[in-house]
């Protein structure tokens, strides 16, 4: 396939850890994600300019057909000398040839807009795709904690209203600033000098009649601004509807969903009407100011012709001028808004860009090398970032290859040990350590590459099975794919499915039953060949008949590699080299089945409870 711009693989454009947060956003959004896509942008500005003049010569032209048509009525009016002196005698020929310059003029004009048009957007285009590039890496390259803090909605969301908003800005930028300034000021010169003391009235006038459109303008906008926050409300709860489907059906509970819909649907429903509302007056005042301002230039054109002072070419042009300039002060007059609120969306994401992280590489972190698999869990304190209290003073050890499974309550802390363990926390005190060596002086990426987990929640991704198998190593060989796939129990029933390996599985993998799901998992994590496996609860969603013949699968493979399972079901860990009782963040029991069986404490009790 050929890369174009769009599929071509980037560098990362922002350090992992950039300076302080705070400072204007937009221009920190220019300087870092614009210019370096300033072609597109030159070309746009150059594009806006000859928009800009095509548009104002358009209007001069008219005042020379305007004159000449009263020359025609009575040679003896005041525009015949200028006329004359310039093209000749005028005539019908003369106003062909205007008029045939004022259609290339249109011409000029729509080709230049139609550059500019495209060439901003594709500037602007290609600067968020970096940005949201840069965004997406920073949050998952980033300290995990980060990702857990919020709702993954609320990440979704502010990504997109962030971008649209930083969209709209930078499309407006491009496309009005330029084309605006030099169409007003372009025109608001040619008036000048057709003339002067009209122009004047009118640079008076026109403020107090548009001042109020543009007031209203920007409270439609905020308006505008809380109806598209209520928007993504609106798409958590049908989200949240449709995904627990299964359990509104089976507790009965469309009418409250139902209703809590509707709530939310109304709501939308009135604010968008108060949005609408705010733009249906503008639509008259509009109708009246502008009859009110033709009205106004004729009756001053007639007074000013009148007096000799203006000529009927000088009264046209000044119809078109305005008709062009009009548009662009008010594209100008809302463009500061729209920009503040791209300002204060880069704003937030440059906050997210420049967070520095508190889990992360020591500029001199210790390469891993060949992993051997031991691990050592050393008076580890650890409380999540939210205070939740996990680990109490836990210790323990594996030696290379062995086997040792963790059990005790939910909430005893045992995922957390798994967290530390891979490195996406750092202990408050003790000490974690691989090999020997404290985890928190490796080189993260490669202490994960030297670990496979499976987690309790399977984490399929929407892509074929073959794809999520293929994500544990990816270079394997699809022969590879297919016995990892054998080892975990999975091989027959992908492939009696109607694609096979080439099945997908559906977001987070909703077409694969529970059982299914997880087997895919192992099929990833046997694929990885790491020398340390990490499996929680690993199996919990397979029946007994998978569970024995995937056990015996991984009695195998995990023969020469460090396995650390967490199982509440204790017939999964009875042939584990040593067990580790947990309680309440610290480890209360340790030893082989048999021992802990005889010792009679928490792991016996539990044992007992589990066979009856
Ligand atoms: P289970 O058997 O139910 O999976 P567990 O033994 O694996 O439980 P952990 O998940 O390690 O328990 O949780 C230990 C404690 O830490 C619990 O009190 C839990 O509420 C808390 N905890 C776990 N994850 C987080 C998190 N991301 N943020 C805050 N607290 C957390």
């Amino acid at each position: 396939m050929r890369t174009s711009y769009w599929t071509r693989k980037r560098e990362p454009i922002i350090a992992s850890d950039p300076g302080s947060p705070g400072r204007a956003g937009l221009a920190r959004l220019f300087g870092q994600f614009f210019a370096r896509h300033w072609p597109w942008y030159v070309g746009g500005t150059i594009a806006a300019v000859v928009t800009s003049l095509a548009g104002v010569a358009q209007g001069v032209l008219v005042k020379f057909v305007g004159d000449t048509l009263q020359y025609m009525m009575d040679p003896s009016a005041l525009a015949s000398e200028s006329l004359v002196n310039r093209f000749g005698v005028p005539g019908v020929g003369l106003i062909f040839a205007l008029t045939a310059a004022i259609v290339f003029a249109a011409i000029v004009r729509a080709g230049s807009l139609y550059t500019m048009t495209l060439s901003n957007n594709i500037g602007v285009q290609r600067s968020l795709v970096d940005v949201q590039q840069a965004q997406f890496d920073r949050l998952t390259r980033g300290d995990y904690s980060r990702l857990t803090a919020a709702a993954s909605g609320d990440f979704v969301s502010r990504f997109i209203n962030d971008t649209n908003a930083m969209r709209e800005a930078g499309l407006r930028v491009a496309n009005n600033l330029t084309k605006g300034i030099v169409t007003v000021i372009g025109a608001i010169i040619s008036m000048l000098v057709i003339d002067w003391q009209l122009t004047l009235v009118l640079l008076i006038a026109y403020p107090i009649a548009f001042g109020p459109v543009i007031a209203l303008g920007n409270s439609v906008r905020r308006r505008a601004k809380k109806a598209q926050q209520q928007v993504g409300e609106i798409t958590s709860l049908l989200s949240e509807g449709f995904q627990s489907g299964r359990v509104v059906k089976a507790y009965g509970l469309e009418d409250y969903q139902s209703a809590r819909m509707q709530a939310g649907f109304r709501q939308r429903a009135q604010l968008y009407l108060k949005v609408l509302a705010d733009k249906a007056g503008v639509d008259p005042i509009l109708e009246v100011t502008g009859g009110v301002a033709v009205a106004g230039i004729l009756a001053l054109s007639a007074w000013r012709m009148s007096q000799g002072g203006a000529t009927l070419g000088d009264f046209l042009s000044i119809i078109v001028l305005v008709g062009i300039a009009a548009p662009e002060i008010r594209a100008l007059g809302t463009l500061n808004a729209v920009a503040q609120e791209g300002g204060a969306a880069a704003d937030r994401v440059f906050e997210v860009l420049q967070s520095s992280d508190t889990v992360k590489d020591d500029p001199d972190a210790l390469p891993v090398g060949d992993v051997k698999g031991a691990i050592s869990f050393e008076d580890v304190q650890f409380h999540y970032p939210d205070g939740s209290p996990a680990l109490k003073g836990l210790s323990f050890s594996a030696e290379p290859g062995e086997t040792i499974a963790i059990v005790g309550p939910s909430g005893a802390g045992k995922s957390t040990v798994f967290n530390l363990l891979l490195r996406l926390y750092d202990p408050a005190s003790g000490t974690v350590s691989v090999d020997g060596k404290d985890v928190t002086r490796l080189v993260g990426g490669e202490l994960r590459a030297s670990m496979a987990l499976v987690a309790q929640d399977a984490a399929l991704f929407d892509d074929t099975i073959e794809a999520n198998i293929r994500l544990g190593r990816m270079t394997a060989q699809t022969e590879e794919i297919h016995q990892a796939a054998v080892r975990a129990d999975a091989f027959d029933f992908v492939q009696s499915l109607p694609g096979g390996f080439a099945t997908p599985v559906g977001e987070q993998g909703r077409n694969l039953s529970g059982g299914q799901r997880q087997r895919i998992a192992l099929a990833r994590a046997i694929l990885r060949d790491a020398p340390i496996l990490l499996l929680d609860e690993a199996t919990s969603a397979l029946d007994a008949d998978s569970e024995a013949r995937v056990q015996k699968a991984l009695l195998e493979f995990s023969k020469d590699r460090t396995t650390l399972i967490i199982a509440h079901r204790l017939s999964t860990v009875r042939n584990a080299d040593k067990i580790i009782v947990m309680e309440d963040g610290r480890v209360v029991e340790t030893g082989r089945h048999e021992e802990l069986m005889v010792q009679g404490g928490t792991y016996a009790r539990l044992a007992e409870l589990q066979l009856n």
